[in-house]
């Protein structure tokens, strides 16, 4: 089979996410198909490579068809493949649990699974609502987030979001959160850092907590770094002030770290940097090293405690068929080792160092605005008014053997922990040439 005989059977049978389905008949939107992959490399049917340089949508973290994931996912396949978490448990779910409330130094030592990260987000949104529900305050039941936050494509999280391109469509189905200004760190004025406008956007959450703490259940974040809404990012001080206001205010603060756990902002969690505990933290992406479909929620005992009961209401019945599949339990078990044995943490501060400085010439160049990184994350803004521009970097870029998907204007990298320095050297100067193409 070529390439060639993939397109034409996938374009009768297959709805592509995120995508306008008329594009991929256009061509302003090629469909590569797949046939294997490799390291951070994916390979078409007739031979082609890309550099996958955002971590297949940010869950690759140690490249693909890892053979230390591959084989824990193998090991189990033969041992049991599946079964209900309600009733039962398993050797996977058991230690992953503990491995991962280790990780938080027991803070977070109860974890509520699902199959994605949409489903996480609604997770905690309930268990917060439900928590009040509970403690005889069925009033707190609205949401507080951030503006130009993202938290996935359910109705219930897009209620919670503020990505026009994903939500507006959709308005009238929605409950829609209230939302506060982001400490987006582009908006410091000429003298300020960051941490002003940190300070700045979290005088505005305590107006919204005085004023409505009553109705309100949980505020929900990405804490460091929004990312669908532009790789927006911001200063550590903003989820340390949320963190004592929500305590001030008796609300909730549920962290959304599902693009940015992991490592990606160079601490394994990045509430980690803001020296603080969520309430709620919603994993998912990175926590099978982008092999196999999880996502988890952690709470407190505090949380746990207000569920356990005699009364069945007072549980928290919600479940997914998955829940808690052993084959994924077992690929986040792996990722888990791979942390523990190869310091990937510190590797990853080095490759930063190095990628940062061989992204100079982006950084530099007249059409860039807003160079910034943050963990393994580098992101810029093009200075272009181009409708097309996110289409026509993409196929540039392709072009160059490079997978980059700007989210409109901004360009930006997501590389799996493992690129080698030919390969940092490669992305960082077929980016920049992908970007003259481009530009006009
Ligand atoms: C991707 C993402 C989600 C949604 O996860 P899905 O698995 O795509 O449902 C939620 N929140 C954040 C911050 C994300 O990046």
């Amino acid at each position: 089979m070529s390439n060639l005989d993939w397109l034409d059977r996938d374009r009768a049978a297959v709805w592509h996410p995120c995508t306008q389905m008329k594009h991929h008949d256009t061509g302003a939107l090629p469909l590569a198909p797949i046939a294997r992959g490799q390291g951070a490399w994916l390979y078409d049917f007739d031979g082609r490579r890309y550099l996958d340089a955002i971590s297949s949508w940010w869950v690759n973290l140690f490249g693909h068809a890892n053979p230390r994931i591959n084989a824990a996912v193998k090991d189990q396949m033969d041992r049991l493949e599946h079964v209900l978490l309600a009733g039962f448990t398993h050797a996977p779910v058991v230690e992953l649990s503990e491995r991962l409330a280790v990780l938080t130094r027991g803070e977070l030592g109860h974890c509520f699974y699902a199959s994605d990260g949409s489903s996480a987000v609604e997770i905690a949104l309930k268990m917060s609502f439900h928590y009040w529900r509970n403690h005889g305050q069925p009033g707190k039941n609205r949401f507080l987030c951030l503006a130009g936050g993202y938290h996935g494509e359910t109705l219930g999280t897009l209620g919670v979001g503020d990505v026009a391109l994903y939500k507006d469509a959709y308005a009238p189905l929605l409950r829609q959160a209230a939302t506060v200004p982001s400490p987006d760190a582009r908006l410091a004025e000429p003298g300020e850092t960051a941490t002003h406008v940190a300070q700045r956007a979290a005088a505005v959450l305590e107006a919204q907590l005085a004023e409505h703490h009553d109705s309100i259940a949980a505020f929900i974040v990405e804490p460091l770094v929004q990312g669908a809404g532009g790789m927006v990012m911001h200063d550590p001080h903003y989820p340390r002030l949320a963190r004592d206001l929500c305590d001030r205010y008796g609300v909730h603060l549920i962290c959304d770290e599902i693009m940015v756990g992991f490592g990606r902002t160079g601490t394994f969690f990045a509430h980690e940097q803001a020296g603080i505990r969520p309430d709620f933290l919603c994993l998912s992406k990175g926590l099978t090293g982008g092999c196999l479909p999880l996502s988890v929620v952690m709470t407190t005992d505090e949380v746990f405690a207000a569920f356990y009961d005699d009364a069945m209401t007072r549980g928290f019945l919600h479940s997914h068929s998955y829940t808690g599949n052993p084959l994924a339990c077992r690929a986040a078990l792996a990722t888990l080792d791979i942390f523990a044995e190869d310091e990937v943490l510190a590797r990853n501060r080095r490759f930063a160092k190095r990628f940062t400085a061989l992204l100079a010439p982006l950084a530099k160049h007249p059409r860039v605005r807003h160079f910034r990184q943050c963990g393994m994350i580098w992101a810029v803004d093009i200075d272009t008014r181009d409708p097309d521009f996110r289409l026509r970097f993409y196929r540039e870029a392709l072009r160059r053997e490079v997978l980059l998907r700007p989210l409109g204007t901004t360009v930006y990298f997501m590389p799996p922990y493992i690129l080698d320095d030919g390969e940092a050297v490669l992305l960082a100067e077929r980016a920049v040439a992908a970007l003259d193409a481009t530009l006009p």
